[in-house]
């Protein structure tokens, strides 16, 4: 899920923001540089503010609720009381994040908000036919993980549930409230799960046995049993996108990456593709070649 470690700004969420070079990476922010390094720039380094969703929020009321039911004793993980925590933690939504409140400023009678919730009740329902709460005691939910890699690439990130059976054996589980990807496009779901991975193989010494993704949106499970290969192979990709994130941060060379994503993209206005004009960059510039020269005079002293 999109979280708060990651550097996305919400509207409204206050207070003056100072730029700064990234210092981490995130499934999240690794994704957006994938689809546009503009983007990735207009999020982490600008911080740019961004609207709050209704899809995304519903996503974060989901997932809050999803975490909680396991409070309860097993036998009492049931869809009544699900769907009995939604109320409280839409509260709890509204007071942590103000802005999101916005998101229904133009619905007076309710109607807007109404449907929203019972959409959020669907998908909540749904989960119960793709997993059994009552026979799960999940070791970690919304588990913060961050593991430095030796290439001194710190990774870091939220699991929504960590499930570790009696042999040892670990389950890493996602939840999704959009729909499964089409069989082609499961690899990049996958590449968040093996990211999560990595970091999890990296802390605990331990490869986890499956990887799980559950789209509550469509009602499917994604499975995967990685293997170190495979996150040798996610390492790999994750240096080289840290490479390339670094030369842009030091030249300022963010390119734009135009794709039908854009239409969900908060940043049109500033962006070049659609007639805007990024603001200035904040951060020192390197001038091109100026590592090199610097590597020869260390070279000659
Ligand atoms: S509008 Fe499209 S090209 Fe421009 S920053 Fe957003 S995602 Fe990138």
């Amino acid at each position: 899920m999109e979280n708060s470690t990651d550097g996305v700004t919400s509207a409204g969420s206050g207070g003056a923001v100072t730029a700064s070079p990234p210092a981490s990476l995130s499934p999240s922010r690794a994704g957006d540089f994938m689809q546009c390094p503009l983007l990735y720039r207009f999020r982490v380094i600008d911080k740019l503010p961004e609207k709050p969703s209704e899809a995304a929020t519903r996503g974060t009321l989901v997932h809050a609720v999803l975490e909680r039911l396991f409070d309860a004793p097993a036998a009492d993980r049931t869809v009544p009381r699900a769907k009995s925590l939604i109320p409280g933690q839409w509260e709890q939504l509204r007071e942590k994040r103000p802005e999101v409140a916005e998101l229904f400023a133009d619905d007076p009678d309710g109607e807007r908000l109404a449907r929203w919730l019972s959409e959020a009740e669907r998908l909540v329902e749904r989960w119960f036919g793709l997993e059994d709460p009552t026979r799960l005691e999940p070791a970690e939910r919304e588990l913060f993980v961050e593991a430095e890699l030796d290439s001194g690439l710190r990774l870091r990130g939220i699991i929504d549930r960590v499930d570790v059976a009696p042999t040892g054996e670990v389950r890493i589980v996602d939840y999704k409230t959009g729909k499964a990807p089409r069989p082609e496009y499961a690899e990049g779901a996958l590449f968040q799960m093996k990211f999560y991975a990595l970091v999890v193989w990296r802390l605990k010494g331990v490869v986890p046995r499956r990887l799980q993704l559950v789209y509550l949106g469509s009602g499917d499970v994604l499975t995967y049993d990685p293997v170190p290969a495979d996150l040798e192979r996610v390492e790999r990709k994750l240096l080289a996108l840290w490479d390339a994130i670094r030369t842009a941060t030091e030249t300022g060379d963010w390119r734009p990456r135009p794709t039908k994503l854009c239409g969900w993209c908060d940043h049109q206005a500033v962006c070049p593709e659609f007639g805007g004009t990024p603001p200035p960059y904040p951060l020192p510039v390197v001038p091109a070649g100026a590592d090199d020269a610097a590597q020869g005079r260390m070279g000659r002293d």
